[in-house]
C-alpha cells in the first residue's frame, strides 16, 4: 500500500478547487446559487439550480441504489431531501417498486426521481424497441407517468454520448413526456465525455464519479465548469471514494468531509450518497446543517491523498496493458461495492454481468499491469471473482 505523508501540495490541491472562493465559502455555499427549501415540514437543506432544467434540487439528495428499507427513505423525504436516484437494474427492479409504492399517495411536486437504463453497444437492430420497453417497466414499477432526469447508464465512450439512433430515442421520449430531462451516467472520469454532451447539445444533466481523490480533478473541473455554461446541471456520485479510508476496508470514511468538500465545488448541483441505514444518514444530514469544509476535515482528506483507498478512477489505462484484456474497471468497482460498501450483492451481481473465466490471471507469469492508483490489480482480482459463486442466501 502506498501510504505517503500529508504534503502540502495534496493540502492546497484540496483547498484550491473550484477557485479561490472555495477557500472562503459560507456556511450555506454560495448565496448566488442556493437558497433555503421550501417545503414547510422539512429542515432547511440548501438547494441548488440543476443547469436549465428549471429544477432547483437540495445539495443533499439520496441514492438509492443499495437502500432496501423505504424507512430510510421516509426518514429522507421527511428531512427535506427531495431528489432520489435509482436504476432499472438496481436490486433488480426492487429498488424502483420500492420508491413507486413509497411515493404512490406523495404529491408528485413534492419529489423528484431520476432513473437509469443501460443498453448493450454496439446496438442491437431491436435498441429502440428495447429501450422503449426498459422506460416503460420502470414507470410501471415507479407506478409514475414520467421522471424528471432519464440518464443513459455508465457510459464509458464518446461514441455512446454521440450515437444518433440513442439521441434520437431520449429526444423521443421527452417529446412524449415520459421523462422530462435526459442525461448519462459515468463512472469514468473522462473531460471528452463531457465536451462531447456540450456538443450533442442536447443533454441536460450528467451524473458523473466527483471526490477529492480523482487524479485528473482539474481537467474535470474545468470540463464541468465548461458544461456548465453550456446549460448542463451536474451531479456527483463516488463522494466517499468507496466508503472505506483503507484499502482493506477496515475503516469507515469520514463522510461528512468528503460531501462537504464536493458541495464546495458550486457547480455540482447535488450529491447523491448511498445511505441504507440511520447512521450513514444522519451523517449525511450533520454533514449538510453544516457544509462548511473546515481545516481539520482538509486535514484528513489530505491525509488520504496519500493512501491507496479503494477508489479506482476508471481510467481503463490497465485494460489495454491487460494480457487477457480483462474488464479491471469493472473487477475494481465490485471489489469496492463488497470491502467498501460491505454489499456482496451489488459485487456478485457485477462480477456475474462479466462473463469472465475463473482463472483468467493465472494464464500470465507475470501481471502486465500498472495501476495509477497503486492497486496489486491480479491481487484484487483473485480475492473478488469466488464472490460470483456465494450463494445468495449467505449474501448482504
Ligand atoms: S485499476 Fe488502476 S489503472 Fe485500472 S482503471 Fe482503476 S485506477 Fe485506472
Ligand atoms: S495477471 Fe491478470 S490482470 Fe495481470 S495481465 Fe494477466 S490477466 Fe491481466
Amino acid at each position: 500500500m502506498k501510504d505517503k505523508n500529508v504534503n502540502r501540495r495534496d493540502f492546497i490541491r484540496l483547498s484550491a478547487t473550484a477557485g479561490a472562493g472555495a477557500l472562503l465559502i459560507p456556511n450555506t455555499a454560495s448565496a448566488a446559487t442556493v437558497q433555503p427549501a421550501t417545503r414547510k415540514t422539512a429542515e432547511s437543506i440548501p438547494v441548488r439550480a440543476l443547469g436549465k432544467t428549471g429544477l432547483q434540487i437540495p445539495i443533499l439528495s439520496m441514492g438509492v441504489m443499495r437502500a432496501d428499507n423505504p424507512n430510510i427513505v421516509r426518514a429522507a423525504y421527511d428531512a427535506g431531501i427531495t431528489h432520489f436516484d435509482t436504476a432499472h437494474g438496481y436490486q433488480n427492479g426492487r429498488n424502483e417498486e420500492m420508491l413507486g409504492n413509497f411515493f404512490k399517495d406523495k404529491p408528485r411536486d413534492s419529489f423528484t426521481i431520476a432513473t437509469k437504463g443501460k443498453f448493450d453497444y454496439p446496438l442491437k437492430d431491436t435498441f429502440e424497441k428495447d429501450f422503449t420497453a426498459l422506460l416503460e417497466l420502470s414507470l410501471k414499477r415507479l407506478q409514475m407517468d414520467f421522471v424528471e432526469i432519464f440518464y443513459t447508464h455508465a457510459l464509458d465512450r464518446t461514441e455512446h454520448v454521440t450515437d444518433k439512433r440513442i439521441i434520437d430515442l431520449l429526444l423521443k421520449f421527452k417529446a412524449e413526456g415520459k421523462v422530462k430531462n435526459i442525461g448519462f451516467s459515468t463512472h469514468a472520469s473522462k473531460p471528452a465525455l463531457i465536451d462531447a454532451a456540450i456538443e450533442a447539445g442536447i443533454y441536460d444533466v450528467i451524473l458523473l464519479s466527483y471526490n477529492f481523490k480523482l487524479n485528473n480533478l482539474k481537467e474535470m473541473e474545468d470540463a464541468i465548469a465548461r458544461g456548465v455554461k453550456a446549460g448542463i446541471g451536474f451531479v456527483a456520485m463516488k463522494t466517499m471514494t468507496g466508503g472505506a479510508e483503507d484499502a482493506e476496508g477496515k475503516n469507515r470514511i469520514n463522510g461528512q468531509a468528503c460531501l462537504k468538500w464536493a458541495w464546495k465545488n458550486e457547480n455540482i448541483t447535488m450529491a447523491i450518497p448511498g445511505f441504507t441505514n440511520f447512521d450513514l444518514f444522519d451523517d449525511c444530514m450533520a454533514a449538510v446543517r453544516n457544509p462548511q469544509l473546515t481545516t481539520k476535515d482538509r486535514e484528513y482528506l489530505a491525509m488520504l491523498c496519500g493512501k491507496e483507498l479503494l477508489y479506482c478512477q476508471q481510467c481503463g489505462k490497465c485494460t489495454d496493458e491487460c494480457a487477457e484484456h480483462l474488464p479491471i474497471p469493472d473487477l475494481m468497482r465490485a471489489y469496492m461495492y463488497a470491502y467498501g460498501y460491505k454489499n456482496a450483492s451489488l459485487s456478485k451481481e457485477t462480477l456475474l454481468s462479466l462473463n469472465m473465466a475463473d482463472d483468467a490471471c493465472k494464464k500470465c507469469e507475470k501481471c502486465k499491469v500498472s495501476c495509477i492508483s497503486g492497486f496489486n490489480v491480479p491481487e484484487k482480482i483473485a480475492s473478488i471473482t469466488p464472490v460470483r459463486s456465494i450463494p445468495d442466501v449467505f449474501l448482504t
